[in-house]
C-alpha cells in the first residue's frame, strides 16, 4: 500500500477473485499431474512474481517435484518491457536431462519465458515446457509457445497475487487492474 491508502482508494477494479484463482489453479494442477505422470519435473518459478502461483500450483501437483528458482529480468520498475533480459539469479540446479517447467505470473511480450526456454535446453534439459497463470496474448511480440496458462487477459496492467508496481501490491490475495490515477501519480516520481 502506498502511504496507508486502503486498497480499495487503489485498485479501480478486481479482475480475478481468490475463489477464480484457486480455480485456475487446481485446474492445471490435475492437467500437469497427468500430463508428466511417472516423470519428476523439475519446477522453476520466475522471481518474485511466479512464488504466489507457484505455491499454489505445486500444492495441487501430484507429482515427485522439484523446486528450484530464476530472478530473470526484462523490465524495470514501469510497465513497458525494456526488451534486454538479464539473470539477476541463476538456478542451483543442473537441468541436463531434467523435465523442466518453468512457472511465470503473466506473459506479455514473450521475450522472458523465450529467454528462459532456450536458456534451459541449451543447457541440456530434456523438455522445457511454462506455465503461466496469466496469457496477455493480444501483446506478444515473441513466438514462443505457451504449453499452460490459467485465463487470457486484454491489455491491462495487473497487480495482486505476486504481481507488482514498483514492487508494491505482490501480497494482495486477488488480482486487480490500479486505478489510472495511482499510476499517473507514481510513475511521476
Ligand atoms: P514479457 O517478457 O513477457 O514482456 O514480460 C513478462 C514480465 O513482465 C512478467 O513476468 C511480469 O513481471 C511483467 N508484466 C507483464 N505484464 C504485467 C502486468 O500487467 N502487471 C505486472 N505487475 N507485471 C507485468
Ligand atoms: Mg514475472
Ligand atoms: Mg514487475
Amino acid at each position: 500500500m502506498v502511504n496507508g491508502d486502503k486498497i480499495d482508494q487503489i485498485i479501480d477494479h478486481k479482475l480475478f477473485t481468490e475463489a477464480d484463482i484457486h480455480e485456475m489453479c487446481a485446474r492445471l494442477g490435475q492437467q500437469l499431474t497427468e500430463d508428466y505422470a511417472g516423470k519428476k519435473p523439475l519446477v522453476v518459478g520466475a522471481l518474485k512474481g511466479a512464488v504466489y502461483f507457484l505455491t499454489d500450483l505445486t500444492r495441487q501437483m501430484d507429482l515427485q517435484e522439484e523446486l528450484d528458482f530464476m530472478d530473470v529480468s526484462s523490465y524495470g520498475d514501469g510497465f513497458e518491457s525494456t526488451g534486454e533480459v538479464k539473470i539477476i539469479t541463476d538456478l542451483a540446479a543442473d537441468v541436463t536431462g531434467r523435465d523442466v517447467l518453468i512457472v511465470e505470473d503473466i506473459v506479455d511480450t514473450g521475450l522472458t519465458l523465450k529467454f528462459m526456454k532456450d536458456l534451459l535446453a541449451k543447457r541440456g534439459a530434456k523438455s522445457v515446457k511454462c506455465c503461466v497463470l496469466l496469457n496477455k496474448e493480444e501483446r506478444r511480440t515473441t513466438d514462443v509457445e505457451i504449453e499452460y496458462y490459467g485465463s487470457k487477459v486484454g491489455n491491462e496492467f495487473v497487480v495482486g497475487y505476486g504481481m507488482d508496481f514498483m514492487n508494491m501490491y505482490r501480497n494482495l490475495p486477488y488480482i486487480g487492474v490500479l486505478k489510472p490515477e495511482i499510476i499517473a501519480s507514481l510513475s511521476e516520481k
